[in-house]
């Protein structure tokens, strides 16, 4: 490749959302586990299954960060029915039974947020106010091209997945 060619490749890589091996809570761990055994056995090809669940993981570092400031407090926008759908997502699209944490309002509140792996409730993870209010965070131009850089990653991959679910696979 000529040194152009390299440039814009490295410009083309910088772009890329970077898949960075971030800490995970000890919660997330045995899913993040599972996901490994099975890139490992090739049950779903080219490790996309890791990729996706890194991808959400990112999604909800990027996302979590604007709740902490949160004026009604952070998890004040979740809802039971929402947990409901996160707890039948879970089981239906990866096979997955979540614990229960015996929070008097939301199935999956623990001491310091969610227990759920960010794949596992979609919506939660790629929800904040100003995304859903104005589609964007007018005062962080940055972290919206992060976020829909992320979420068009995520969307992809979802469709991978979805299909391969449609081709008879058992879930993931
Ligand atoms: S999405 Fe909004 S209401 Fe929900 S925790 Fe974040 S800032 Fe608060
Ligand atoms: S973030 Fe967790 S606790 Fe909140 S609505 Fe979603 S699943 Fe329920």
């Amino acid at each position: 490749m000529s040194n152009e060619d390299d440039d814009k490749q490295a410009e083309a890589d910088d772009k890329k959302p970077k898949l960075i091996e971030t800490e995970v809570g000890k919660e997330w761990a045995p899913v993040r586990d599972m996901a490994r055994q099975r890139v490992k056995n090739k049950l779903w090809n080219d490790g996309k299954e890791l990729e996706l669940i890194q991808l959400y993981q990112r999604m909800y570092e990027i996302t979590v960060v604007k709740c902490k400031r949160c004026a009604k407090g952070a998890g004040s926008c979740c809802h039971i029915m929402m947990c409901e759908m996160v707890e039948k997502y879970a089981k239906k699209e990866y096979g997955v039974t979540l614990l229960r944490t015996g929070h008097s309002k939301l199935l999956f509140m623990g001491s310091n947020g969610c227990i759920v792996a960010p794949h596992l409730r979609p919506v939660c993870t790629t929800h904040t106010c100003k995304i859903v209010t104005y589609g964007c965070d007018f005062e962080d131009k940055p972290w919206t091209a992060d976020f829909f850089e992320l979420k068009k990653q995520i969307a992809l991959l979802e469709c991978d997945r979805i299909n391969y679910r449609r081709r008879g696979n058992a879930p993931l």
